[in-house]
């Protein structure tokens, strides 16, 4: 909890680089977690759990077996370039923000074209490769190598602009400038594995975003902020878009129709045709949900029955429906309507 006045630090930890990287470090290894990937030094491995933990929650990604399955089914950058796009897909399925697995798999085909399937061990090469940024070159040298190099993800960008008091919004570019700069400055050159993965899980853990927990802090004597629930400010965000989208659920046999997506967010994966609105006026509507998806609310809305004609797709097995690479909603209202449909069939 937040003292009602917290105190204020004299120190400033740029001033004290030792002092701070000491505590933090002496904290992270009596009380850092464990997970799969700080037991190994396995570059592929550490990535894989970068690109995962991107856009999604540590529990999902290991309570529901995703990040070990993934393993498993591509144990290396071998394995992961020669895979086709749809098995990809398929292994993402559930975890949203696909581009996250395209630019991962072109990126192991990079890896295995121009350097022999190893990770490259310099910041200059990894941040050639396809779909990795200054954070994640970053985790891969630090947690892989025990490499001095900084890192700042929303949980640092957090610590640091209490550790500072930075006034102003972490999101525009001076502010970006500036967390890397203090990064920068107080990344040890040794153990910088340690120290990184402590400055990430002091962001999970303890300096939490509603309620930081101030009197559990190991770097509390360097902390210069009075108010830290206020921090960090950020640039307003976008309002949300409520959209509504109708498609069709079209059995013939044992074959439905499915398409196959050409946008940017889900391109390669399969979903139901759209339904015109003049099939909305005259076809039941058989299933309805709620998903988000960034600042979108999006309804989704599934019609059948006669008067078919002239939809566009491809007529797919259902023995291979299960195979192929869906968004979670659309895994959801097929998976469902095909059960409706088998227990219509055994019913009637
Ligand atoms: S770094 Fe965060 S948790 Fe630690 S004292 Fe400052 S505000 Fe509190």
């Amino acid at each position: 909890m937040v003292p009602d006045s917290k105190p204020v630090a004299q120190t400033h930890a740029c001033d004290e680089p030792s002092a701070f990287q000491d505590a933090l470090v002496g904290w992270f290894r009596r009380e850092g977690q464990s997970y799969p990937w700080r037991e190994t030094t396995d570059p592929y491995a550490i990535l894989v759990s970068e690109f995962m933990l991107q856009q999604t929650q540590i529990a999902t990604v290991l309570n529901r077996g995703y990040y070990q399955r993934w393993l498993n089914q591509f144990p290396d950058f071998a394995a992961l370039a020669e895979a086709t796009e749809d098995d990809v897909l398929r292994a993402w399925e559930g975890l949203g923000y696909y581009r996250r697995a395209r630019n991962l798999h072109r990126l192991a085909q990079v890896v295995v074209a121009d350097h022999g399937g190893s990770m490259p061990e310099t910041l200059e090469d990894i941040l050639a490769l396809p779909g990795i940024g200054r954070y994640t070159a970053g985790a891969v040298l630090s947690f892989a190598h025990d490499q001095s190099v900084p890192l700042v993800d929303g949980n640092v960008l957090r610590v640091f602009a209490r550790l500072f008091d930075y006034p102003h919004e972490v999101d525009q570019t001076e502010g970006q400038k500036q967390m890397w700069s203090w990064a920068e400055t107080l990344v040890p050159p040794a153990h910088a594995r340690h120290y990184n993965a402590g400055l990430m899980e002091l962001g999970q853990r303890i300096c939490l975003q509603k309620q930081p927990l101030c009197q559990e802090c190991p770097v509390s004597r360097f902390c210069r902020t009075r108010r830290p629930e206020e921090l960090p400010r950020k640039t307003k965000r976008r309002s949300t878009v409520f959209l509504d989208e109708h498609v069709l659920f079209l059995l013939e046999g044992d074959r439905l129709l499915l398409v196959q997506e050409n946008g940017r967010r889900r391109q390669g994966l399969w979903k139901l045709p759209e339904c015109s609105q003049d099939g909305r006026e005259k076809l039941a509507l058989l299933y309805k949900a709620k998903y988000s998806i960034t600042h979108h609310r999006v309804t989704l809305h599934v019609y059948g029955g006669p008067g078919r004609s002239g939809v566009e797709g491809s007529w797919v097995s259902l023995a291979e429906v299960p195979a192929l690479a869906m968004a979670s909603p659309y895994r959801k209202a097929v998976d469902q309507l095909l059960s409706d449909a088998g227990d219509f069939q055994l019913n009637s």
